[in-house]
C-alpha cells in the first residue's frame, strides 16, 4: 500500500493507440475525441478530449444530464466509449483484459452522492472491508483504517453504524473507505449533492487535503459559488460536449485550515462542529 503510481503492467494490444508519453509524464487521466453513445442512441458524450495532470484537482460541472456521470462510469470503465480512447497514467483502459478492471479499480478512488455505505458494518468496518477485498494484511488494516478515520475526522465515531450518523459524516466514511489504500486517483460524482453548506464545505476541504497528500481529485458538483470561490480548475460540460476547460485562479499555497477557513468566510457560513484540524 502506499504507492502512489500507477501502474498497469499490461501493455496495449493495438499497435493504433497514440504515441505513447514519456515514463511518469503521461497525464493520468487522458481522453481523446471520446464518443459515448448509450444503447437505444442517446448521445450522451460527444468528441470529448481532455486532459488531466498528476496532483491537479478539477471540478467537472455542467447541467443534469450533460454526460458528467457518464464520463466518471467511462474512467473506471464501467463503461466503454463508443468511440475514441480513455488513457489513464498512459495506458488506454479500453484494451485492459477483464481480469485487469479490478486492478484498475484499485487504483482510482470513488465517492458517490448516495455514500454507499455498508448498513450492517460500523464505521472501522466499513473502511476495513475496502483493504479487505484487496487482500491486505490484518496488520496494514490495523494501522491504515485508524489513520484514515483520523484524517477525515471520525476518530470518535468508530462503532457508529451508518444509520447513526449525519450525512456529512456518512460522506467521511464513504471517501476514508476510497482513499484508505492511498490510490492515486480520486473521484467524487456529487459528494455534496445531499449536503447542506457548511457540511459541504466540510466536504470540500477534506477533499483538498486528500488532494494535498498529491492524489488527483475530479469532483462533480452542480456547486456554482463553492466552484467560483475555490478557484480550482473547472472543466465544463454542455450536451455531452466540452464548453470550458479554465484553469484555476491561485491559492495553491493556501493550507487545508487556511482553506477551510476562506471558504466558510467567503461563504458567509459558520464552523462545522466535527471537522478535524490539521
Ligand atoms: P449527468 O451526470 O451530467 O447528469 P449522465 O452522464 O448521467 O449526466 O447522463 C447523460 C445523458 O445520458 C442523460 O441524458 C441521461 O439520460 C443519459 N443516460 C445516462 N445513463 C444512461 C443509460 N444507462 N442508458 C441510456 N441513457 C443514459
Ligand atoms: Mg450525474
Amino acid at each position: 500500500m502506499g504507492h502512489r503510481t500507477m501502474r498497469l503492467r499490461k501493455r496495449p494490444k493495438s499497435r493504433e493507440e497514440a504515441p505513447r508519453a514519456r515514463p511518469g509524464g503521461a497525464p493520468i487521466i487522458e481522453l481523446r475525441d471520446v464518443t459515448k453513445v448509450y444503447p437505444g442512441g442517446h448521445l450522451a458524450l460527444e468528441r470529448v478530449s481532455l486532459a488531466i495532470d498528476r496532483g491537479e484537482f478539477v471540478f467537472l460541472v455542467g447541467p443534469t444530464g450533460c454526460g458528467k456521470s457518464t464520463l466518471i462510469k467511462l474512467l473506471i470503465r464501467e463503461l466503454d466509449p463508443t468511440e475514441g480512447a480513455v488513457q489513464i497514467a498512459g495506458r488506454d483502459i479500453g484494451v485492459l483484459a477483464e481480469k485487469k478492471i479490478p486492478q484498475l479499480r484499485r487504483n482510482i478512488g470513488t465517492v458517490f452522492q448516495d455514500f454507499k455505505l455498508l448498513p450492517n458494518r460500523n464505521v472501522y468496518d466499513n473502511v476495513a472491508y475496502a483493504l479487505q477485498v484487496i487482500g491486505a494484511s490484518r496488520a496494514e488494516i490495523r494501522r491504515q483504517v485508524p489513520e484514515t478515520l483520523r484524517l477525515v475526522g471520525l476518530s470518535t465515531k468508530l462503532h457508529n453504524y451508518p444509520d447513526q450518523l449525519s450525512g456529512g459524516e456518512q460522506q467521511r466514511v464513504s471517501i476514508a473507505r476510497a482513499f484508505v489504500n492511498h490510490p492515486p486517483l480520486l473521484l467524487a460524482d456529487e459528494p455534496s449533492g445531499n449536503l447542506d453548506p457548511v457540511t459541504s464545505i466540510g466536504i470540500m476541504q477534506l477533499l483538498y487535503r486528500i488532494n494535498q497528500t498529491g492524489t488527483t481529485v475530479v469532483v462533480v458538483t452542480h456547486d456554482r459559488e463553492m466552484v467560483d470561490k475555490m478557484r480550482r480548475r473547472v472543466i465544463e460540460l454542455y450536451e455531452g460536449r466540452v464548453v470550458r476547460d479554465e484553469a484555476g485562479g491561485g491559492y495553491t499555497e493556501e493550507s487545508t485550515n487556511e482553506f477551510g477557513m476562506r471558504m466558510r468566510a467567503e461563504m458567509g457560513v459558520g464552523v462545522e462542529g466535527h471537522t478535524n484540524g490539521s
